[in-house]
């Protein structure tokens, strides 16, 4: 059956971020169901979900009130339609609430089906807004260098990660990428987080002085960037790059696509890396991953250009048949009231204390050269020389071995580079935590052995 499976999943499906020569060799893994932090194959092994699905499920699987929230109203409403000044109940409900515990002078809220759409929109609705506002020159974003804010033509061009480029003729023009605040790899020799935050935010001035401050419309970020390689930038790095900000009437966005719902120990990684955004993008774990949607917050500036704009136009011409879907509304809102009622914010700050000193705990083996965490998301970066900070060569494959251990063991998380990414479910307790930080430790013995064994250094 499993091998079967495989075969049919071969000649019929395209995966994402996978390598599809590879693919046609070593076939799919078969997920076949989940309950609270485990998941379980198509052969019944268990497995440690340690990348909450995607960064997305943080109120595990097997969620009676989510399951009961979604097929109520399945059957109330499935669908309906916001187009042409139709909406529903809860559609209201959600924005209310968004705008209740959104940082930022969220004044409306508009929703998308997932993260890439909700950035895109961000930049039609800044260079919307720009039109508006007879500023028709002021249309570049400026994103970082190993960003991810998703896949389409304008997120992707966001996104700073050459795979995500290459071949797909991104980024497109009106986007510019400015350095990442990786300190660890980074920093110059001797310079401290202080003066590395400084020259961080010296580059974006520069980068806004040589495309011309009047041509740039948008900053946008993610407080801990994901994807790139969980880089949590130093504690001075945003207030830094705000002063510069300041200076040039931009707006800045906050990717909470990951950060947001509690992930960092605050309802969004914004207020715990002290960004201060105009805007925000969240998916994801607003529906604990159980339904496709994202939203957008629009600051009252912003509206009031779109009122004007869709006047002399006759409509504010965008929309996606989902936006606003009853179901996933339904499912998100249940969700919030989960994340309240258990105080999942107060949760993860319990939590962080153990999850930081596991984490940090890694340090420990001769292939780890830096470990970082906030709340419940952490990086473990691999590496081939720890005092001169060597990385593998890229063909050695050392992450993706020690993804294959982790498996092996029943832990299921993601190599970005050798960078191995943690960010479990939210409802995950101590004994669980150190169940996955155990098995993950075993995972890098095991690859430090095979890098020793085949003269990988
Ligand atoms: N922004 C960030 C920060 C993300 O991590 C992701 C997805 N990993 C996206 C945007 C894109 O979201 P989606 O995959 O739902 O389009």
């Amino acid at each position: 059956m499993a091998c079967n499976m495989g075969a049919r999943d071969i000649e019929t499906l395209v995966h994402p971020f996978t390598n599809l020569s590879k693919h046609r060799q070593t076939g799919p893994m078969i997920l076949d169901h989940g309950k609270g932090i485990y998941l379980f194959d198509d052969a019944g092994k268990k497995y440690i979900d340690g990348l909450a699905g995607l960064w997305c499920t943080s109120l595990g699987f097997g969620n009676e009130e989510l399951i009961e929230a979604s097929t109520a109203q399945m059957r109330k409403l499935p669908f309906a339609s916001m187009f042409t000044g139709k909406s529903h109940e809860l559609a209201i409900e959600l924005a209310e609430k968004l705008k209740e515990i959104a940082p930022g002078p969220a004044s409306k809220v508009l929703f998308s089906s997932g993260g890439s759409d909700a950035n895109d929109m961000q930049v039609k609705l800044t260079w919307y807004y720009n039109n508006a506002r007879g500023l028709p020159k002021k249309k570049k974003i400026i994103s970082r260098m190993r960003a991810y804010h998703g896949i389409t033509v304008a997120s992707g061009s966001l996104t700073g990660l050459p795979p995500v480029h290459a071949d797909f003729d991104l980024p497109i023009g009106n986007v510019a990428h400015t350095s990442c605040p990786d300190f660890y790899r980074g920093a110059a020799p001797g310079e401290t987080e202080e003066e590395f935050s400084a020259r961080m935010a010296r580059e974006l001035d520069e980068l806004i002085q040589r495309e011309g401050p009047d041509t740039v419309a948008c900053f946008i970020a993610e407080p801990i960037m994901g994807a790139g390689g969980v880089v949590i930038p130093p504690a001075s790095y945003f207030p830094k790059i705000h002063d510069v900000l300041a200076a040039y009437d931009v707006r800045i966005v906050s990717d909470e696509v990951i950060c947001g719902f509690g992930r960092t120990g605050n309802w969004f990684g914004s207020q715990s890396l002290g960004m201060k955004p105009s805007s925000i993008s969240v998916a994801k774990a607003i529906t604990s991953g159980y339904f496709p949607l994202g939203a957008i917050t629009i600051e009252e500036p912003l509206y009031q250009a779109m009122i004007k704009e869709s006047e002399k136009i006759g409509v504010f011409a965008h929309g996606f048949t989902y936006t606003g879907h009853p179901v996933g509304c339904a499912i998100a809102l249940k969700t919030i009231e989960i994340y309240q009622r258990d105080r999942i914010v107060e949760r993860v700050r319990k939590l962080a204390p153990l999850f930081a000193e596991r984490v940090k705990r890694l340090g420990e083996h001769e292939l780890v050269g830096n470990t970082r965490s906030l709340g419940l998301i952490g990086g473990v970066e691999l590496v081939a020389d720890r005092n001169a900070k060597r990385l593998f060569t890229p063909n050695k494959g050392v992450g993706m071995y020690c993804i294959g251990e982790c498996q092996r063991l029943g832990l299921i998380t993601r190599a970005i580079g050798d960078t191995i990414a943690i960010c479990p479910p939210l409802i995950i307790n101590e004994a669980e935590i150190n169940e996955l930080f155990d098995t993950l430790d075993a995972a890098i013995r095991s690859t430090e052995d095979w890098v020793t064994k085949n003269k990988h250094r």
